[in-house]
């Protein structure tokens, strides 16, 4: 199916992609896929109104009953999910497998968030004072505003979405003006649930359409309750101030320069796996992409031979293809800062194997790549930065210890992960004084999480988590009570006033 089928299909109004100023080209071939009318900056506030009157009414809706209604969202998008993840290889360049597993994640955050709604639960807390009970209360916080960027079109905004609703809060969402199209199918199979769930308030779920500025005034807005922004470091950078300026709540996922240790006692057949997938998939496009191999000198060459005959048989090449393992990239500004990274690597002292150019002649207006491995003398400032493309930079160790520093000597601190058989090692990494990250991994690679864990990192990550685990607790603000079932009035800290 082509675009415009899989939008009819998905029940986007083909109004909404005609004629309008913000142009979307997909990744694949470059071609115009949609023309979609931007909002204004005042139909932001509009939304944001419009959200508020409606947590006035959802919050009040019992849980289990807001629950219901992810329960009919995760129908639609089991019925959708090859169309929807069609759409989103189309938009985002994703290969086929990926486009439907960011799907999966979708409809996997769905069954989670239904078994949640039946377990908002706060603690009973004993009270010095006799006859009296204290306990805590999670309340719903208010409007949720969810800002995206354009890597995980779909599964970003449902993560939040999903949690954020059966909280009790209605969402106002930014999507990537790179990715406006898969929003646009979202909130359409949102709409089929609701239609089905009957008595939701009207405002519940809405869409802006639109850049930065857009983006910006759901930031300002006093209304938004909590900001959960994910996007470069750059962007986090502006947003968490502006929120914090006016004392609301921000959740901030950012930037990752993740890394795998590789040490001597290590599977060598599983640490090359790993690696393969989390440094070339989605076209090293993954906040959690592995980007740096840290392999003790013991095994360095093997890996590194192993490393790159892998990379020569990784299909480059049209994401709709089933064979094809790396799809393009987002767009000519992409493959520009591969290019300089590769250039500025070379300068640091870096080899490099691979980083040309694919398929211009059969895509002359898309962005193909075969992915970059690179040896690094050391940990320069080229290394210690993310550049959203598929490049691997390896390094070498001799020492464990060595080995932990470098893995944590970056300003980002999302994903990482060691491959070892040594019980040490693999301890060492997970304790106090092994990594710093938000995610971290013993035989496995540092991309492709789970929903049931907390999903976030750590330093210029920017400390946010979302999904699963507690995470919901960011959706909800806490009310701690105290009740005294008893006749008489003691004060806390046994203060005595007047008689
Ligand atoms: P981006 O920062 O360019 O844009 C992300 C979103 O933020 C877009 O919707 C954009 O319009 C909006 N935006 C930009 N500046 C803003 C501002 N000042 N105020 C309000 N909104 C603003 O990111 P991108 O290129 O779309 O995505 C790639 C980046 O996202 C990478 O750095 C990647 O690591 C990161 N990412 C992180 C996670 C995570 O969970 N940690 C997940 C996916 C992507």
């Amino acid at each position: 199916m082509q675009v415009e089928q899989l939008l009819d299909r998905l029940g986007v109004d083909p109004k909404q992609v005609k004629g309008g100023s913000l142009a979307v080209h997909s990744p694949i071939d470059g071609q115009l896929i949609g023309e979609l009318t931007m909002h204004q900056p005042e139909d932001v506030d509009a939304a944001v109104a419009r959200a508020k009157e409606a947590y006035k009414a959802w919050r009040t809706v019992p849980a289990p009953r807001r629950g219901e209604l992810i329960r009919l969202l995760g129908e639609e998008l089991r019925k959708e999910k090859e169309a929807l993840g069609r759409l989103v290889s189309y938009e985002a360049g994703k290969i086929i497998a990926e486009g439907q597993g960011e799907v999966q994640e979708m409809i996997d955050i769905c069954d989670f968030a239904v078994g949640l709604s039946r377990q908002l639960y706060g603690l009973t807390i004993a009270s010095e004072r006799p006859g009296h009970r204290m306990m805590e209360s999670w309340h719903p916080l208010g409007v949720v505003g969810v800002i995206t960027a354009f890597n995980f079109p779909v599964a970003v905004w449902s993560w939040n979405t999903c949690l954020a609703i059966v909280c009790g809060n209605p969402v106002v969402w930014k999507p990537s003006e790179k990715s406006p199209l898969t929003a646009l199918a979202c909130q359409a199979l949102f709409e089929r649930a609701l239609a089905r769930f009957g008595d939701a308030p009207e405002g519940l779920s809405q869409v802006i359409i639109g850049e930065r500025d857009l983006g910006e005034r759901l930031v300002d807005n006093h209304d938004v309750a909590l900001v959960s922004a994910t996007g470069s470091t750059r962007m986090g950078r502006e947003v968490g101030p502006r929120v914090a300026a006016r004392f609301g709540r921000s959740l901030l996922e950012l930037g990752g320069n993740n890394a795998i240790i590789v040490t001597p006692s290590a599977d060598l057949d599983l640490a090359a796996r790993g690696i393969l997938f989390g440094a070339v998939g989605t076209a090293g496009q993954r906040c959690t992409s592995t980007r740096r191999l840290i392999v003790h000198d013991s095994v360095a060459d093997e890996l590194v031979a192993r490393l790159r005959k892998a990379y020569g048989s990784a299909t480059v090449g049209n994401p709709l293809d089933a064979s094809t393992l790396v799809g393009p990239l987002i767009d000519k500004d992409a493959f520009d800062a591969m290019q300089k990274a590769l250039e500025q690597a070379k300068a640091q002292g870096g080899t490099v194997y691979g980083g040309e150019r694919q398929l211009a002649d059969t895509y002359p207006d898309a962005w193909y790549v075969s992915p970059a491995l690179v040896e690094m003398p050391d940990q320069t400032d080229i290394v210690r930065s993310e550049t959203f493309a598929p490049i691997l930079y390896v390094l070498r160790y001799s020492d464990y210890e060595q080995a932990i520093a470098l893995q944590n000597d970056v300003p980002q601190g999302l994903s990482s992960a060691v491959f070892t058989n040594d019980l040490r090692e693999a301890e060492t990494f997970l304790s106090a004084a092994g990594s710093d990250c938000g995610i971290v991994n013993v035989n496995i690679g540092t991309s492709g999480a789970e929903i049931g864990g907390a999903f976030g990192g750590e330093k210029e990550t920017g400390g946010g988590r979302e999904s699963g685990s507690d995470s919901w607790k960011v959706y909800m603000r806490r009310a701690t009570n105290t009740v005294n079932y008893s006749k008489e009035l003691p004060l806390a800290q046994g203060i005595q006033f007047g008689d």
